[in-house]
């Protein structure tokens, strides 16, 4: 048995922020993760540093409290966020009243706003519709949700954290109607861990109310689904968004040699059970081509979902629930936190540890705005073309990952799987989607005797099926081309359906 003092569920950017706030703070704890880290809503987002102007006029609070930690982030986690700067694009037929409300309300908050004709919009960004009536500039950035959580669960590792992944809490230990642990099943081996601890942080997001149940609580959220699109191209340098009320497909992210668009957002109930309907990507790309009309004709690599955790409310729109968060206190030794951003999940993380010291009668201030996260001299950092020096060996052509890149992957984490090499170097995450790469990295890992070769044939097969997950959304044209080349590249020369 693992005795610690605070266990937290959940690898996604709240609970990663959570642990290295603990760590920073000399508290003991363990954090669980059932897949990789980021591997819910985290590693599911657009990947935007919200200002705030998203939501200046239907939420202030959680405006200001983005665009206080987007000023932050950029200070303390400059290799994982790209300061692009953002425009909300009016369009023809796009309300002016709304567009005063936007800027009275930006200005209200503190948001800096800049008003700019469409002839200088387009001089920054010149695959903008050249129709549009105007933009207005944001400290919008792009940030990298997947470094994000590797640089803060850095941290926790230096300072002596525990951190298991792959492992799924499927039991609350319970003794006097306190909880004082849980059990947590390795996905390798289906061992049972039974980790103690004092104090258990439910940081679960879309699964948090399933933690709760085990516990005896509830925990009153709303799941909103929302889906997302990658181009090939980097078809803006800044974000784009749209100037009206929040709604589908009003936002473009740029994300190193790549745009993320979305989003939808549709009630579900079973986070496990989530699936893209064809008719939100023709959405999304339609929207997103009213904004870059050359979206409509680039090529879509994939398609993706994630689901949000939104506090419950009255309101039928998940779109109009404050993107506020909360902890609750289930007065049983469990806390759970929910609802909030990825932009805010430091403060979400701070407001949690300041909770935890003082159930433990500890004083020590919260240190994690003003530290840069550790790790970052590692990273290469932006833009893309820094990383061509010295790049010897490339594994992954799209992405510019090496060989000794994916070595050094394997050689401190020991994984096992391509998708944990791929949430820290981005292989695979580029314009053929891992056809090329993955049975390099592959070859790799049983070159280092980390897999045989029968396991090698086991993780390509569920790295493929997982793939063509989101790429059976985006089959036509040259997707579909590309698609069929790597059909026959896994079916024809590896005749991966013979090794069934
Ligand atoms: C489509 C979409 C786009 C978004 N875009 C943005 C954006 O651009 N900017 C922004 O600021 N926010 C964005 N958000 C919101 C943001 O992604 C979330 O608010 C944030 O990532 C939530 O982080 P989290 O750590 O709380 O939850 P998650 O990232 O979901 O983490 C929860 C983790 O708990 C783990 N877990 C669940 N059950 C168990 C168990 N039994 N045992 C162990 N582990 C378990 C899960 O595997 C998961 O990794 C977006 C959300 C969506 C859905």
């Amino acid at each position: 048995m693992i005795k610690t003092d605070v266990i937290i569920i959940g690898g996604g950017a709240t609970g990663c922020g959570i642990a290295r706030d603990l760590a920073l703070r000399g508290i003991p704890h363990c954090l669980i993760e059932k897949g990789d880290y980021a591997a819910g809503a985290t590693g599911a987002c657009h990947g935007l540093l919200h200002s705030g102007g998203r939501y200046a006029v239907s939420d202030p609070i959680a405006a200001k409290e983005c665009y206080d930690e987007n000023m932050i982030l950029r200070r303390i986690g400059e290799k994982c966020v790209e300061p692009t700067g953002g425009l909300f694009v009016r369009l023809p037929g796009d309300s002016k009243m709304y567009r005063e409300r936007f800027l009275r309300s930006c200005d209200d908050i503190g948001i800096p706003t800049e008003i700019m004709s469409s002839t200088k919009a387009l001089e920054l960004v010149p695959n903008l519709n050249p129709d549009i009536e105007e933009a207005i500039k944001v400290p919008d950035c792009s940030i990298d949700p997947f470094r994000l959580c590797m640089l803060n669960i850095k941290t926790s590792e230096i300072k002596g954290g525990f951190s298991f992944t792959r492992h799924r809490v499927t039991e609350i230990v319970q003794s006097r109607g306190r909880c004082i642990g849980v059990k947590a099943t390795d996905a390798a081996t289906g061992d049972v861990k039974e980790i103690h601890g004092n104090i258990i942080v439910n940081a679960s997001g879309a699964w948090t109310n399933l933690i709760a149940r085990l516990a005896g609580c509830d925990v009153p959220i709303t799941l909103s689904k929302g889906s997302l699109v990658i181009t090939n191209h980097r078809l803006t340098d800044m974000v784009i968004n749209r100037l009206r009320p929040s709604s589908d497909g009003d936002i473009i992210v740029p994300n190193e040699a790549v745009c993320l668009a979305g989003t939808t957002s549709l009630t579900v109930q079973d986070p496990d059970k989530i699936t893209i309907q064809p008719a939100e990507v023709d959405t999304i790309i339609g929207e997103a081509g009213r904004m870059i009309p050359h979206f409509n004709q680039t090529r879509i690599i994939r398609a993706f979902s994630g689901v949000r955790p939104l506090l419950k409310s009255q309101k039928l729109d998940s779109r109009e629930i404050s993107r506020g968060f909360q902890i609750i206190d289930h007065q049983n030794g469990m806390y759970s936190i929910v609802g909030g951003k990825l932009t805010t999940f430091r403060l979400m993380a701070e407001k949690m540890v300041d909770t935890i010291m003082n159930a433990f009668n500890l004083k020590r201030a919260c240190e994690t705005a003003e530290r840069p996260l550790d790790g970052q001299e590692e990273l290469s950092g932006y833009p893309l073309s820094k990383r061509l020096a010295d790049m010897k060996n490339i594994i992954c052509e799209c992405e510019l990952v090496t060989r000794k890149d994916v070595e050094r992957t394997i050689e401190q984490t020991g994984t096992r799987h391509v998708g944990d090499i791929q949430h820290r170097t981005r292989l695979g995450m580029g314009p053929c989607q891992g056809g090329f790469c993955t049975f390099r990295a592959l070859g790799i890992m049983h070159d280092m005797n980390i897999l045989t070769a029968e396991q090698s044939v086991q993780s390509l097969r569920e790295f493929l099926q997982r793939r063509f997950r989101g790429i059976r959304c985006a089959l036509w044209g040259d997707q579909l081309r590309e698609e069929q080349l790597v059909e026959y590249i896994y079916l024809g020369i590896l005749a991966m359906e013979k090794n069934k």
